[in-house]
């Protein structure tokens, strides 16, 4: 009971209900102990008063005992009845036989034989008292007689009899009763005053308190910015303030938090690089779309984007050139679709598209195409022109999926395709997967190719054409795997340069072919070996370097090492590849532009490139003796080499009107399976160079 009266009242009243009730008992105790004081008092005071009366009746009472007669004590029996309280008088001889009685005496009430008074006092005493009566008895003297000079004996009084006076104590009650009305009365209207106070008292001392508790709970409520003013007493003010410091460090806390959350929501859905919408949102996004157009009937296209060669930025210009990129190539993407169209960075250099409400799937093309489009031109970061494609993969909701997960997989096929062919983007169709998991497993062997030694370079010999003279051999790479055959370097090549492989490739063919030459230059013939570089070995950043370390490590003179780079290459990269073109150019090697013709290469570039020799492409070769276009590009490409002082190397010579055309362009060099077809080195060794110690 005192634990819920505690927890359930408010402090004020707590306080007010147990000062009440205190002040309360207070009243009615002090109230009951002045009545019962003042009782005592009153009780004395009857008794005395009682007792007087007996007296006094006793000594009017002599005469009447003297004689046996009551008449002589009527006088004075009837004054003693006259007193308030007296109800009864008796008068009785010293044998205890009434002699008089008056009043109404209630003989039950108290024993018949009364105590007789020993000795010769005349004194009243109490004799005897019931419920609501006191008895009193007093003996009755003879008066003793004037003393008379003659009598020789002293006068002797002697007892008569006894006067018994019996009093209500109905004063005493109504007395007590009134007593305590009184007392009651005026405690209680005290305590009341004294409690009127207390509540004015409490009610100022608990309004800080009140304000405070009002102020928290306004606080627990969810109102912000709630604080204490209040002024009482100094432990309460304090309190205030501890409740204000408390509350404006659980605000700071609180917009601390709320700032952190956003923050935490915005990067768990967007991509800080780009502020793009990251996978996450993305496949909130593509799960919505699915909803919406399975409701409307409608259908949407879903692009997968991967930039072309992005890790090559990232690995010879380093990660912030490659976020800026992905940065400006995000922009560009945004902004090749429409405004309702959602664009993702899905992860690394990936990027998603969501094409809704479409109307043909010719759109999915259209805006793929823009993509492209606008993904070709150059970005211009840092000072360098960064050339970078995408391949785009297509599915359409919902002949290609139903659900997101299959959407994204099919659209992630059509990328890998559209990557493997260079088509730029592809739509998803059944039996991709059959194709990419080829391309997949290729990649795998070509991963373990090396180390298992499936690698191999062959050797074709090029020619100077004015003489037949051997001037050198061109080395082509191998890969001679056991289940697939001998794998075209047009295959693998294309694949070694996605997955970064041509690195390893790439130098591994540059040791074995200075190696190669540097046994045959020691056995007195030093032939140049042309080496084919990928741009991925060129955007190397130690590239350079790795060149110095094979010249030394071979011992090969440097003029007798060739680097053929395509013109794509070269026109793409020229900026970052122009100073090592200049620093291998400074180390003394020779380099070739290599399928001239196919690149659309700017003449400005070509003045500038530190180039030797041009190698006209095949396919401008093979058809020099059918078409006049081609034989005046040839003869053209030639002569323009000569005026830039450039050697020129015909590639794929078969026939020998082919070659005959080519001695009247005045080509320097040819090479082709006229000569020879690409050998093993020891085939080269054993037909070509012995053939040529024989002509010697
Ligand atoms: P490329 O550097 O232009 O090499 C010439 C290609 O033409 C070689 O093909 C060669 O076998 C072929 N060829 C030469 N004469 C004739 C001819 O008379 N008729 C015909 N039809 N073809 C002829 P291959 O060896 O298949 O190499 C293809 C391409 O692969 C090369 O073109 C080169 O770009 C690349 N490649 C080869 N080896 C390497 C290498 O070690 N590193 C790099 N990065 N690329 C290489
Ligand atoms: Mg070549
Ligand atoms: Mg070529």
């Amino acid at each position: 009971m005192l634990k819920t009266f505690l927890r359930e009242f408010t402090f004020r009243r707590q306080l007010t209900i147990t000062m009440t009730l205190g002040i309360l008992c207070l009243a009615l105790f002090s109230s009951l102990v002045s009545s019962w004081q003042a009782n005592q008092r009153v009780r004395r005071n009857l008794i005395e008063q009682g007792q007087h009366i007996t007296e006094n009746l006793a000594r009017q009472s002599a005469l009447a005992l003297l004689y046996a007669s009551p008449d002589n004590a009527a006088e004075a029996v009837s004054a003693t009845l006259a007193f308030p309280g007296v109800v009864s008088v008796e008068i009785r001889d010293t044998g205890q036989r009434v002699l008089l009685v008056r009043g109404s005496t209630r003989p039950s009430e108290f024993p018949k034989s009364i105590v007789l008074v020993a000795g010769a006092s005349a004194q009243a005493v109490l004799d005897a008292e019931s419920e609501g009566a006191w008895r009193f008895v007093a003996p009755v003297y003879s008066q003793p007689s004037a003393a008379s000079p003659f009598e020789v004996q002293e006068a002797r009084t002697e007892r008569l009899g006894d006067v018994v006076v019996v009093m209500s104590k109905a004063a005493l009650s109504q007395m007590t009763s009134d007593i305590f009305i009184a007392n009651m009365t005026s405690s209680f209207s005290f305590a009341l005053l004294i409690l009127i106070l207390i509540r004015i008292l409490t009610s100022r001392m608990s309004r800080p308190l009140n304000q405070l508790s009002a102020s928290m709970a306004r606080a627990e409520a969810g109102v912000s910015n709630v604080r204490a003013v209040l002024s009482g007493p100094k432990d309460i003010v304090d309190m205030a303030h501890a409740f204000n410091s408390m509350m404006a460090a659980l605000e700071d806390r609180i917009a601390a938090v709320s700032h952190a959350e956003l923050r935490i929501r915005h990067l768990a859905y967007n991509d800080p690089l780009t502020e793009l919408p990251n996978r996450m949102q993305f496949m909130d996004l593509l799960n919505q779309t699915i909803d919406r157009a399975r409701d409307k009937g409608q259908t949407f296209a879903l692009l997968f984007l991967d930039l072309n060669r992005f890790k090559n930025v990232n690995d010879t210009l380093g990660h912030d050139v490659g976020d800026r990129l992905l940065i400006a190539a995000g922009l560009r993407i945004r902004h090749s679709v429409r405004a309702g169209d959602s664009v993702a960075r899905f992860g690394g250099d990936e990027f998603t598209v969501l094409l809704e409400d479409l109307t043909s799937t010719t759109a999915g093309s259209v805006a793929s195409q823009k993509i492209c489009l606008a993904l070709a031109a150059p970005f211009e970061i840092d000072g360098h022109d960064i050339y970078v494609s995408a391949s785009i993969g297509i599915s359409v909701y919902p002949a290609d999926g139903m659900d997101g997960n299959t959407l994204l997989k099919h659209a992630d096929s059509a990328m890998y395709l559209a990557k493997k062919n260079n088509s730029g983007y592809e739509f998803y169709e059944s039996g991709m997967e059959a194709t990419i998991s080829a391309h997949v497993q290729m990649e795998g062997a070509l991963r373990r190719a090396e180390e298992r030694n499936e690698l191999l370079v062959y050797y074709q010999p090029k020619v100077v054409l004015a003489t037949g003279a051997l001037s050198g051999m061109e080395a082509l790479v191998r890969w001679k795997h056991p289940e697939f055959g001998m794998v075209s370097p047009a295959r693998f090549i294309p694949l070694a340069e996605e997955t970064g492989l041509i690195v390893s490739i790439g130098a591994w063919v540059l040791r074995t072919a200075c190696n190669q030459a540097k046994v045959w230059a020691d056995a007195g013939m030093p032939l140049a070996v042309a080496v084919n570089l990928s741009g991925v070995q060129l955007r190397q950043r130690n590239f350079v370097d790795s060149v110095r370390v094979v010249l030394a490590e071979t011992g090969l003179d440097p003029a007798l090492l060739e680097l053929e780079i395509t013109e794509s290459v070269l026109m793409e990269q020229a900026k970052e590849t122009l100073s090592s073109l200049h620093q291998l150019k400074e180390i003394g090697v020779q380099l070739a532009i290599d399928d001239f013709g196919t690149g659309y290469s700017s003449l400005s570039y070509l003045k500038r490139f530190p180039v030797d020799t041009l190698k006209i492409d095949r396919s401008f070769v093979s058809d020099v003796t059918s078409d006049p276009d081609d034989a005046a590009l040839v003869t053209g490409i030639i002569a323009l080499a000569h005026s830039l002082r450039l050697k020129v190397v015909a590639e794929g010579v078969e026939t020998v009107e082919q070659r005959d055309f080519l001695v009247r362009c005045d080509c320097d060099y040819i090479q082709g399976y006229l000569l020879s077809q690409p050998v093993p080195p020891d085939e080269f060794e054993r037909k070509i160079l012995d053939a040529v110690r024989r002509a010697q």
